[in-house]
Protein backbone atom coordinates (compact mmCIF):
# COMPACT_ATOMS: atom_id res chain seq x y z
CA UNK A 1 0.00 0.00 0.00
CA UNK A 2 1.52 3.59 -1.26
CA UNK A 3 0.85 6.70 1.12
CA UNK A 4 0.90 10.00 -0.76
CA UNK A 5 1.14 13.27 1.76
CA UNK A 6 0.55 16.29 1.10
CA UNK A 7 2.43 19.27 0.12
CA UNK A 8 2.41 21.18 3.59
CA UNK A 9 2.57 17.95 6.03
CA UNK A 10 4.84 18.89 8.86
CA UNK A 11 8.31 16.35 9.78
CA UNK A 12 5.85 15.95 13.46
CA UNK A 13 2.65 14.89 11.73
CA UNK A 14 4.95 12.29 9.38
CA UNK A 15 6.47 11.15 12.31
CA UNK A 16 3.16 10.21 13.80
CA UNK A 17 1.25 8.65 11.05
CA UNK A 18 4.49 6.41 10.63
CA UNK A 19 4.35 5.64 14.30
CA UNK A 20 0.72 4.27 13.80
CA UNK A 21 1.17 2.20 10.69
CA UNK A 22 4.37 0.70 12.65
CA UNK A 23 1.59 -0.36 15.57
CA UNK A 24 -0.25 -1.60 13.24
CA UNK A 25 2.72 -4.36 12.81
CA UNK A 26 3.96 -2.57 9.35
CA UNK A 27 6.76 -1.42 7.83
CA UNK A 28 7.17 2.06 6.18
CA UNK A 29 9.29 2.68 3.36
CA UNK A 30 9.86 6.53 3.36
CA UNK A 31 10.82 8.21 -0.25
CA UNK A 32 10.91 11.76 0.09
CA UNK A 33 10.18 13.96 -3.41
CA UNK A 34 11.06 17.50 -3.87
CA UNK A 35 7.05 17.92 -3.05
CA UNK A 36 5.94 15.15 -1.83
CA UNK A 37 6.52 12.63 0.39
CA UNK A 38 5.62 8.60 -0.52
CA UNK A 39 5.23 6.15 2.30
CA UNK A 40 5.51 2.50 1.29
CA UNK A 41 3.52 0.22 3.54
CA UNK A 42 5.25 -3.69 3.72
CA UNK A 43 3.53 -6.05 5.48
CA UNK A 44 -0.14 -7.58 5.85
CA UNK A 45 -2.06 -4.39 4.88
CA UNK A 46 -5.57 -6.29 4.55
CA UNK A 47 -6.49 -4.80 8.25
CA UNK A 48 -5.42 -1.23 7.05
CA UNK A 49 -8.91 0.76 6.14
CA UNK A 50 -7.93 2.85 3.60
CA UNK A 51 -10.76 5.08 3.34
CA UNK A 52 -9.31 5.88 6.77
CA UNK A 53 -5.95 6.83 5.90
CA UNK A 54 -6.92 8.53 2.64
CA UNK A 55 -9.47 10.96 4.84
CA UNK A 56 -6.85 12.23 7.16
CA UNK A 57 -5.74 15.63 6.53
CA UNK A 58 -2.33 15.05 5.79
CA UNK A 59 -2.89 12.47 2.72
CA UNK A 60 -2.95 13.26 -0.73
CA UNK A 61 -4.08 9.57 -1.58
CA UNK A 62 -3.93 6.07 -1.16
CA UNK A 63 -2.88 3.17 -3.74
CA UNK A 64 -3.27 -0.61 -2.63
CA UNK A 65 -0.76 -2.82 -4.66
CA UNK A 66 -2.06 -5.75 -3.08
CA UNK A 67 -5.52 -6.55 -3.23
CA UNK A 68 -7.58 -6.70 0.37
CA UNK A 69 -8.29 -10.47 -0.28
CA UNK A 70 -5.34 -12.79 1.00
CA UNK A 71 -6.72 -16.51 1.16
CA UNK A 72 -8.72 -16.10 -2.05
CA UNK A 73 -5.89 -14.52 -3.50
CA UNK A 74 -3.66 -16.32 -6.62
CA UNK A 75 -0.85 -14.17 -5.99
CA UNK A 76 -0.14 -15.96 -2.20
CA UNK A 77 -1.44 -19.14 -3.78
CA UNK A 78 -0.07 -19.75 -7.55
CA UNK A 79 -2.05 -23.52 -8.27
CA UNK A 80 -5.22 -24.12 -8.80
CA UNK A 81 -7.39 -25.08 -5.90
CA UNK A 82 -8.72 -28.33 -6.62
CA UNK A 83 -12.07 -29.41 -4.90
CA UNK A 84 -13.24 -33.03 -3.75
CA UNK A 85 -16.57 -33.80 -2.92
CA UNK A 86 -16.34 -37.56 -3.20
CA UNK A 87 -14.24 -38.78 -5.50
CA UNK A 88 -16.05 -35.73 -7.84
CA UNK A 89 -13.42 -33.15 -8.74
CA UNK A 90 -13.96 -29.89 -9.69
CA UNK A 91 -10.91 -27.25 -10.48
CA UNK A 92 -7.21 -27.78 -11.40
CA UNK A 93 -8.20 -28.84 -15.01
CA UNK A 94 -11.23 -31.38 -13.10
CA UNK A 95 -14.57 -30.75 -14.59
CA UNK A 96 -18.08 -31.33 -13.10
CA UNK A 97 -21.40 -30.66 -14.15
CA UNK A 98 -24.28 -29.84 -11.26
CA UNK A 99 -27.58 -30.99 -12.73
CA UNK A 100 -30.90 -30.88 -10.98
CA UNK A 101 -34.33 -28.94 -10.33
CA UNK A 102 -34.46 -26.08 -8.89
CA UNK A 103 -36.83 -27.18 -5.89
CA UNK A 104 -37.13 -30.92 -4.71
CA UNK A 105 -41.50 -30.76 -5.36
CA UNK A 106 -41.60 -35.12 -4.50
CA UNK A 107 -40.01 -37.93 -4.04
CA UNK A 108 -40.70 -39.22 -7.54
CA UNK A 109 -39.73 -36.16 -9.11
CA UNK A 110 -36.17 -35.74 -7.83
CA UNK A 111 -35.39 -39.75 -7.83
CA UNK A 112 -36.26 -39.52 -11.93
CA UNK A 113 -34.17 -36.54 -12.17
CA UNK A 114 -31.18 -37.64 -9.93
CA UNK A 115 -31.34 -40.66 -12.63
CA UNK A 116 -31.61 -39.41 -15.70
CA UNK A 117 -28.99 -36.30 -15.40
CA UNK A 118 -26.76 -38.86 -13.83
CA UNK A 119 -27.04 -41.22 -16.65
CA UNK A 120 -26.46 -38.10 -18.57
CA UNK A 121 -23.03 -37.63 -17.15
CA UNK A 122 -23.56 -34.80 -14.24
CA UNK A 123 -21.58 -35.74 -11.16
CA UNK A 124 -23.30 -33.84 -8.06
CA UNK A 125 -27.50 -33.43 -8.27
CA UNK A 126 -28.80 -30.02 -6.90
CA UNK A 127 -32.48 -29.44 -5.46
CA UNK A 128 -33.50 -26.61 -3.15
CA UNK A 129 -35.23 -27.43 -0.25
CA UNK A 130 -35.18 -23.74 2.03
CA UNK A 131 -36.04 -21.79 -1.43
CA UNK A 132 -34.94 -17.79 -1.08
CA UNK A 133 -38.24 -16.47 -3.34
CA UNK A 134 -39.35 -13.03 -4.41
CA UNK A 135 -42.71 -13.00 -2.84
CA UNK A 136 -43.90 -14.17 0.41
CA UNK A 137 -46.72 -15.79 -0.85
CA UNK A 138 -44.66 -18.19 -3.55
CA UNK A 139 -43.12 -21.66 -2.85
CA UNK A 140 -41.06 -21.50 -0.37
CA UNK A 141 -39.44 -25.04 -0.83
CA UNK A 142 -40.02 -28.21 1.14
CA UNK A 143 -37.37 -27.52 3.92
CA UNK A 144 -36.34 -29.81 6.32
CA UNK A 145 -38.51 -32.59 4.08
CA UNK A 146 -37.28 -31.71 0.70
CA UNK A 147 -33.41 -32.31 2.47
CA UNK A 148 -34.62 -36.03 3.60
CA UNK A 149 -35.65 -36.60 -0.51
CA UNK A 150 -32.19 -35.32 -1.29
CA UNK A 151 -30.47 -37.77 0.88
CA UNK A 152 -32.74 -40.13 -0.43
CA UNK A 153 -31.56 -39.78 -3.66
CA UNK A 154 -27.90 -39.53 -2.89
CA UNK A 155 -28.86 -43.06 -1.56
CA UNK A 156 -30.25 -44.39 -4.55
CA UNK A 157 -27.48 -43.03 -7.13
CA UNK A 158 -24.54 -42.14 -5.04
CA UNK A 159 -24.49 -38.91 -6.22
CA UNK A 160 -23.49 -36.10 -3.86
CA UNK A 161 -25.73 -33.40 -3.02
CA UNK A 162 -25.88 -29.30 -3.31
CA UNK A 163 -28.62 -27.54 -1.74
CA UNK A 164 -29.36 -23.66 -0.41
CA UNK A 165 -28.54 -22.61 3.20
CA UNK A 166 -30.54 -19.76 4.06
CA UNK A 167 -30.14 -19.74 7.38
CA UNK A 168 -26.97 -20.57 10.21
CA UNK A 169 -29.61 -22.14 12.50
CA UNK A 170 -30.33 -24.67 9.64
CA UNK A 171 -26.38 -26.20 9.92
CA UNK A 172 -27.10 -29.33 11.97
CA UNK A 173 -30.30 -29.97 9.25
CA UNK A 174 -27.34 -30.16 6.40
CA UNK A 175 -25.13 -32.82 8.02
CA UNK A 176 -25.48 -34.97 5.24
CA UNK A 177 -25.13 -32.59 2.30
CA UNK A 178 -21.58 -32.74 0.48
CA UNK A 179 -21.84 -29.13 -0.88
CA UNK A 180 -23.61 -26.22 1.14
CA UNK A 181 -25.06 -23.82 -1.36
CA UNK A 182 -24.69 -19.99 -0.06
CA UNK A 183 -27.77 -18.00 -2.68
CA UNK A 184 -26.75 -14.91 -4.55
CA UNK A 185 -29.51 -12.68 -2.05
CA UNK A 186 -27.48 -14.44 0.89
CA UNK A 187 -23.74 -13.66 -1.09
CA UNK A 188 -23.15 -10.70 1.35
CA UNK A 189 -24.64 -12.20 4.73
CA UNK A 190 -21.57 -12.05 6.70
CA UNK A 191 -22.66 -14.17 9.54
CA UNK A 192 -24.05 -16.78 7.08
CA UNK A 193 -20.12 -16.99 5.40
CA UNK A 194 -18.58 -16.81 8.71
CA UNK A 195 -20.89 -19.96 10.24
CA UNK A 196 -19.80 -21.64 6.58
CA UNK A 197 -16.57 -21.10 6.79
CA UNK A 198 -16.69 -23.07 10.50
CA UNK A 199 -17.75 -25.88 8.49
CA UNK A 200 -15.29 -28.69 6.58
CA UNK A 201 -17.97 -28.68 3.62
CA UNK A 202 -17.34 -27.22 0.01
CA UNK A 203 -19.54 -23.99 -0.46
CA UNK A 204 -20.61 -23.12 -3.91
CA UNK A 205 -20.80 -19.57 -3.14
CA UNK A 206 -22.78 -17.87 -5.93
CA UNK A 207 -22.38 -14.05 -7.22
CA UNK A 208 -24.92 -11.35 -5.90
CA UNK A 209 -27.10 -9.63 -8.10
CA UNK A 210 -25.58 -6.65 -8.25
CA UNK A 211 -22.23 -7.69 -6.57
CA UNK A 212 -18.62 -7.00 -8.15
CA UNK A 213 -16.03 -9.39 -8.81
CA UNK A 214 -14.08 -7.99 -6.13
CA UNK A 215 -17.22 -7.88 -3.42
CA UNK A 216 -17.42 -12.18 -4.59
CA UNK A 217 -13.63 -12.57 -3.64
CA UNK A 218 -14.22 -10.37 -0.26
CA UNK A 219 -17.48 -12.92 0.55
CA UNK A 220 -15.07 -16.21 -0.15
CA UNK A 221 -12.37 -14.73 1.82
CA UNK A 222 -15.11 -14.50 4.96
CA UNK A 223 -15.78 -18.47 4.24
CA UNK A 224 -11.50 -19.08 3.76
CA UNK A 225 -10.38 -16.58 7.02
CA UNK A 226 -12.76 -18.93 9.37
CA UNK A 227 -10.81 -22.07 8.06
CA UNK A 228 -12.44 -23.49 5.07
CA UNK A 229 -10.79 -23.32 2.27
CA UNK A 230 -13.54 -25.36 0.15
CA UNK A 231 -14.77 -22.49 -1.94
CA UNK A 232 -16.46 -23.09 -5.63
CA UNK A 233 -17.08 -19.55 -7.03
CA UNK A 234 -20.22 -19.89 -9.32
CA UNK A 235 -21.37 -16.75 -11.97
CA UNK A 236 -24.88 -16.82 -12.11
CA UNK A 237 -25.47 -13.77 -14.10
CA UNK A 238 -25.83 -9.88 -12.81
CA UNK A 239 -29.00 -7.46 -13.11
CA UNK A 240 -28.14 -5.09 -15.72
CA UNK A 241 -30.44 -2.93 -18.00
CA UNK A 242 -31.59 -5.67 -20.00
CA UNK A 243 -34.86 -7.46 -19.33
CA UNK A 244 -35.51 -10.00 -22.34
CA UNK A 245 -32.82 -12.53 -20.03
CA UNK A 246 -33.15 -12.58 -16.09
CA UNK A 247 -30.07 -11.10 -15.44
CA UNK A 248 -27.15 -11.21 -17.85
CA UNK A 249 -24.21 -13.59 -17.75
CA UNK A 250 -20.95 -11.99 -17.47
CA UNK A 251 -18.78 -14.61 -19.13
CA UNK A 252 -15.70 -12.22 -18.56
CA UNK A 253 -15.99 -13.14 -14.99
CA UNK A 254 -14.14 -16.66 -15.76
CA UNK A 255 -11.17 -15.28 -17.18
CA UNK A 256 -11.05 -12.22 -14.81
CA UNK A 257 -11.44 -14.52 -11.71
CA UNK A 258 -9.01 -16.93 -12.85
CA UNK A 259 -6.69 -14.26 -13.01
CA UNK A 260 -7.77 -13.05 -9.75
CA UNK A 261 -7.92 -16.56 -7.77
CA UNK A 262 -7.08 -19.96 -7.29
CA UNK A 263 -10.50 -21.18 -6.75
CA UNK A 264 -12.53 -23.36 -8.91
CA UNK A 265 -15.47 -21.52 -11.01
CA UNK A 266 -18.57 -22.61 -12.11
CA UNK A 267 -21.23 -21.36 -14.02
CA UNK A 268 -25.12 -21.32 -13.90
CA UNK A 269 -26.32 -20.69 -16.86
CA UNK A 270 -30.42 -20.90 -15.72
CA UNK A 271 -30.48 -18.13 -13.28
CA UNK A 272 -28.27 -16.11 -16.00
CA UNK A 273 -30.97 -16.08 -19.03
CA UNK A 274 -34.10 -17.24 -17.73
CA UNK A 275 -35.19 -19.04 -20.58
CA UNK A 276 -34.26 -23.09 -21.09
CA UNK A 277 -34.12 -21.80 -24.80
CA UNK A 278 -31.31 -20.28 -24.02
CA UNK A 279 -29.45 -21.98 -21.51
CA UNK A 280 -27.12 -24.49 -23.96
CA UNK A 281 -25.64 -21.85 -25.87
CA UNK A 282 -24.84 -19.80 -22.66
CA UNK A 283 -23.40 -23.11 -21.08
CA UNK A 284 -21.41 -23.67 -24.27
CA UNK A 285 -20.10 -20.63 -24.45
CA UNK A 286 -19.03 -20.74 -20.32
CA UNK A 287 -17.52 -24.37 -21.00
CA UNK A 288 -14.99 -23.10 -23.84
CA UNK A 289 -14.21 -19.45 -21.80
CA UNK A 290 -12.81 -22.24 -18.91
CA UNK A 291 -15.62 -22.91 -16.49
CA UNK A 292 -14.37 -25.36 -13.91
CA UNK A 293 -17.95 -26.50 -14.31
CA UNK A 294 -22.02 -26.15 -14.74
CA UNK A 295 -24.70 -25.96 -12.48
CA UNK A 296 -27.95 -26.69 -14.87
CA UNK A 297 -31.44 -26.80 -13.86
CA UNK A 298 -33.44 -29.91 -15.41
CA UNK A 299 -36.86 -30.83 -14.57
CA UNK A 300 -38.97 -34.04 -15.69
CA UNK A 301 -41.97 -31.53 -16.30
CA UNK A 302 -41.05 -27.83 -16.43
CA UNK A 303 -44.42 -26.74 -17.30
CA UNK A 304 -45.78 -28.12 -13.82
CA UNK A 305 -42.51 -27.43 -12.11
CA UNK A 306 -43.01 -25.03 -8.57
CA UNK A 307 -40.08 -22.85 -9.09
CA UNK A 308 -38.47 -21.96 -11.78
CA UNK A 309 -39.87 -23.96 -15.07
CA UNK A 310 -39.25 -21.24 -17.30
CA UNK A 311 -35.63 -21.81 -17.04
CA UNK A 312 -35.84 -26.08 -17.00
CA UNK A 313 -34.02 -28.42 -19.06
CA UNK A 314 -35.94 -31.39 -19.54
CA UNK A 315 -33.93 -34.42 -18.98
CA UNK A 316 -33.65 -35.00 -22.80
CA UNK A 317 -32.59 -31.77 -23.37
CA UNK A 318 -29.86 -31.95 -20.66
CA UNK A 319 -28.67 -34.82 -22.24
CA UNK A 320 -27.96 -32.99 -25.63
CA UNK A 321 -26.46 -29.90 -24.06
CA UNK A 322 -23.88 -32.71 -21.62
CA UNK A 323 -22.74 -34.29 -25.08
CA UNK A 324 -21.67 -31.10 -26.40
CA UNK A 325 -19.87 -29.62 -23.37
CA UNK A 326 -17.96 -32.96 -23.68
CA UNK A 327 -16.87 -32.18 -26.99
CA UNK A 328 -16.04 -28.54 -26.43
CA UNK A 329 -13.71 -29.50 -23.42
CA UNK A 330 -11.85 -31.84 -26.38
CA UNK A 331 -11.56 -29.13 -28.39
CA UNK A 332 -10.06 -26.81 -25.55
CA UNK A 333 -8.42 -28.98 -23.92
C1 LIG B 1 -30.82 -21.47 -7.10
O1 LIG B 1 -29.73 -21.93 -7.47
O2 LIG B 1 -31.84 -22.14 -7.00
C2 LIG B 1 -30.92 -20.03 -6.81
C3 LIG B 1 -31.91 -19.54 -6.07
O3 LIG B 1 -29.97 -19.31 -7.40
P1 LIG B 1 -29.49 -17.80 -7.17
O4 LIG B 1 -29.16 -17.68 -5.73
O5 LIG B 1 -28.31 -17.69 -8.08
O6 LIG B 1 -30.63 -16.91 -7.59
MN1 LIG C 1 -33.92 -21.75 -9.44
Amino acid sequence: MITVLKENTTKQQRDNLIRWFEAQGLKVHISEGEYQTVLGLVGDTSRVDDGLVEALEIVERVTRVTESYKAANRKFHPEDTVVSIGDVKIGGGSFAMIAGPCSVESESQILEIAQSVQKSGAALLRGGAFKPRTSPYDFQGMKAEGLELLLEAKQETGMPIVTEIMNAEHLPLFEGVDVLQIGARNMQNFELLKAVGKTNKPILLKRGLANTLKELLMSAEYIMSEGNGNVILCERGIRTFETYTRNTLDLSAIPALREKTHLPIVVDPSHATGKSSLVESMALAAVAAGADGLMIEVHNDPQNALCDGAQSLTPAQFDKLADKVRKIREVIS
